[in-house]
């Protein structure tokens, strides 16, 4: 038999896996963090940090540093495509992806955890039928890995999930989205209230449907130089579609079409490429364990339509999937069986009829974002009772 090499091994070091990484290292586990990328690097994102984000961080004793880097956000101004527009209280930071990833995986290194960057996992090693390691390519050399338990983190389309045979429907639900970096945003000083106020714009344009067009501050400048992220997450099936899919066209015509745009865009200046990415929502991967491994994060598919806040449901998944690590070594027990329920049973996670009910309400969020006149009267209905937006937007 081979011999273990470490307890934990995650594939992925984006936030689910680096979060991960830093809660087990923290704990005392020994734990093993691989990336194919070099970091830091940058992502497709809206850079929308949420409290339950900001509590994660804070978790990990790194709040001080997420609060230099970032600009708070406290209200949401909503704009349909006739214009109506409803301001919403909403509290996020806007801190860079790049700034922010690299953040977390500082954090788990500074906690213990081993970091390798560079290291493409191409599959999953089994022993009688349970995953016991990785099989890995660094710097072009292959080798085997092998651990108690492996933590599949390595985002939307999963490797892990697939080899593991847990991502078992075509991932219907898709989006994919771009962002860039914009300097010179002017907003609106009769809409932000006080010198340190700042407030992001979303914008569900017919140029953009079904979807949303997004400009957030962003990075400790953000309000000051209005540097910004801007960037349009669109349904996939309806962008690969010929004549539809020239996104940046889109975005242009956006800015010509929309008074509040232009005022927003017409100084700006775009100062990064534009990031592509693609988005899996709802709970594709409903079972996320199996013999000797469990899926965080984006492997494992949850989140929200409307607010796109993958970044929460990969911090919870990952404190969840920590002390289901910690509980089985104790336990001694990897069985698929014991991880799921240990997972499940986690106060963090969603109690499965809860769950099932807010699967059915983001469905619903989702399907409304398919017909532009409803996501027009949602937006009046907010503008009269800006608690409906809230509610919408917390749930
Ligand atoms: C356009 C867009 C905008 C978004 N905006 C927001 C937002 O504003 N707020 C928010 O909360 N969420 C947002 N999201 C969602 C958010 O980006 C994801 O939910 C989040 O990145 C999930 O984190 P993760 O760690 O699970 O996956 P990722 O961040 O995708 O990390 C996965 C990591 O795994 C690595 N990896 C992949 N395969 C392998 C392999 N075979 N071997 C080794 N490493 C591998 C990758 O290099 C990557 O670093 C947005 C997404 C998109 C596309």
């Amino acid at each position: 038999m081979n011999a273990i090499e470490r307890d934990v091994i995650i594939v992925g070091a984006g936030p689910a896996g680096a979060i991960c990484a830093a809660y087990l290292a923290k704990a005392g586990v020994d734990v093993l963090l691989l990336d194919k990328e070099i970091f830091p690097r940058d992502k497709a994102c809206g850079d929308m940090i949420t409290e339950n984000v900001a509590n994660h961080v804070a978790k990990l004793e790194a709040a001080d540093k997420l609060d230099k880097m970032s600009v708070f956000v406290n209200q949401l101004l909503m704009v349909s495509s006739n214009g109506t527009e409803a301001l919403v209280p909403f509290e996020c930071y806007g801190t860079k992806r790049r700034d922010f990833d690299q953040l977390m995986l500082e954090t788990a290194v500074s906690w213990g955890a081993e970091f390798r960057a560079g290291c493409c996992v191409t599959g999953l090693l089994r022993e009688r039928g349970s995953i016991c390691g990785v099989r890995v390519r660094c710097a072009g050399v292959e080798s085997e890995l092998r651990c108690r338990i492996v933590i599949g983190a390595d985002g939307a389309f999963s490797l892990t999930a697939k080899d593991a045979g847990l991502m078992k429907e075509a991932p219907a639900a898709m989006s994919i989205g771009m962002s860039a970096y914009f300097e010179g945003v002017r907003f609106d000083r009769n809409i932000a209230i006080g010198q340190y106020s700042a407030y992001g714009a979303v914008f569900f344009d017919k140029l953009a449907a079904p979807g949303y067009i997004w400009v957030l501050p962003s990075g400790d400048g953000g309000v000051l130089h209005g540097h910004c992220n801007v960037g349009l997450i669109v349904d996939y099936a309806d962008a690969v579609r010929p004549g539809h899919d020239d996104l940046e066209e889109r975005f242009r015509q956006w800015v010509d079409s929309s008074t509040r745009a232009n005022s927003l865009l017409s100084g700006a200046e775009r100062i990064s490429p534009w990031r592509r990415g693609k988005l899996t929502y709802m709970t594709q991967n409903m079972d996320n364990a199996a013999d000797g491994l469990i899926l965080i994060g984006d492997a494992a598919s949850v989140m929200q339509p409307l607010r796109g806040d993958g970044l929460s449901a990969a911090a919870d998944s990952a404190r969840a999937a920590a002390d289901t690590a910690w509980e089985a070594l104790k336990e001694g027990d990897f069985s698929g069986d014991f991880l799921r329920r240990t997972y499940r049973a986690n106060p963090i996670h969603m109690p499965a009829d809860q769950l099932r009910d807010r699967l059915k309400h983001r469905r619903l969020i989702r399907e409304t974002l398919f017909d532009p006149a409803s996501v027009d009267r949602a937006i009046e209905t907010i503008r009269k009772d800006t608690s409906v937006g809230e509610r919408l937007l917390k749930d």
